[in-house]
């Protein structure tokens, strides 16, 4: 088997559908009657979604079920299905059809080129709001200044991996995964495409604001201890100026001179104390999100809990 799609759902109940009849003629044409698989990956939806899977299961070849037992999110989802596809190359898309699937015969074109990571690029973004394309655009640039890692700006998680990009990420067990700087770590020959994406066919996005945040800071402390440097940086620098301050004083105590402010000292001081308060705290609180992830990793749990995984009739004759 050539490639297998993953799509990660959440809530899609009426996505599911119109997302297969768009992609399977695709594969087809690109792969042949026999040379892909489709896992659908159900992240603990609470509406339909599972039956509509099943019952693209029950009209099209080649489709796999994956059932979660609750919602880990989309990038704990997307992994799940990744690590069970069998195909010699894989895509991942949104279950949403803002990635086109068309697209996945460039995919496949750029493959055979010899490349293991073909990822999409967005030239354009159809019906997201003006903050989230702000903050998403912010977002891309920050991330890029704060790794080493080179991370392709404006790309999200639709893009092919080659067998040996998936087997580099079964064996990175790590939790908050950021799944885009992953591949992009693990290296190999990488090549964006540059596609317009469309809006969302329908529902809701499942990225509220809380979850952009938590993933973006997900994404950077995957991928970069610039913050924790920053903390320390910052207690040079505000020490150095304490000092250089504490000797001015000194200095007009010993003149017998006034500093400045030297009737008015309250307000230097609340103001000193206020912005060394904040400054501590913000320090700890960028700690304090480290030290969650070792934690939230030496627990060890597994990623994610498969409730069952079912295949279309055609495709259970595979192993
Ligand atoms: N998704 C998921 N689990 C979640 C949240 C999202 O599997 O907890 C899926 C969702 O169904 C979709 C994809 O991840 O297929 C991308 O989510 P969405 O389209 O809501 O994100 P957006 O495109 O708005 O950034
Ligand atoms: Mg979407």
């Amino acid at each position: 088997m050539l490639l297998s799609v993953v799509v990660p759902m959440y809530n899609e109940e009426h996505n599911v559908a119109p997302l297969l009849a768009r992609l399977v003629p695709v594969l087809r044409k690109a792969v042949g009657e026999d040379g892909y698989e489709i896992v659908l990956v159900n992240d603990g939806s609470s509406d339909g979604t599972l039956a509509s899977m099943r019952e693209a299961m029950e009209s099209y070849a080649h489709v796999v079920v994956i059932d979660l037992s609750r919602n880990f999110g989309h990038q704990l989802a997307a992994t799940a299905g990744i690590e069970l596809a069998q195909g010699e190359a894989v895509t991942l898309m949104d279950g949403d059809l803002q990635d086109p699937p068309e697209l996945i015969a460039e995919f496949l074109a750029r493959y055979r080129d010899g490349y293991d990571v073909v990822y999409a690029v967005r030239r354009t973004r159809k019906g997201e709001s003006f903050f989230k394309l702000l903050t998403a655009r912010l977002f891309y640039r920050i991330i890029k200044r704060l790794t080493k890692v080179s991370i392709p700006v404006d790309t999200g998680d639709f893009r092919l991996m080659s067998r040996r990009v998936v087997e580099a990420l079964r064996r990175s067990p790590e939790r908050h995964r950021f799944l885009r700087g992953m591949v992009s770590w693990v290296g190999y020959r990488q090549i964006g495409v540059e596609y317009d994406r469309d809006e969302r066919l329908s529902g809701v996005t499942k990225y509220p604001f809380t979850k952009m945040m938590r993933f973006a800071i997900d994404g950077i402390t995957s991928f970069s201890d610039v913050p924790l440097r920053f903390v320390s940086y910052f207690g040079f620098f505000t020490s150095a100026a304490a000092i250089v301050y504490a000797l001015v004083v000194v200095g007009f105590k010993l003149f017998s001179l006034h500093p400045p402010g030297y009737t008015r000292g309250w307000a230097s001081t609340i103001v000193a104390v206020l912005f060394l308060g904040g400054v501590q705290l913000i320090g700890i609180g960028i700690v304090g999100e480290y030290i969650g992830r070792i934690y939230d990793e030496v627990k060890g749990r597994p990623l994610y809990l498969i409730r069952s995984v079912d295949r279309s009739s055609e495709a259970r004759l595979e192993p």
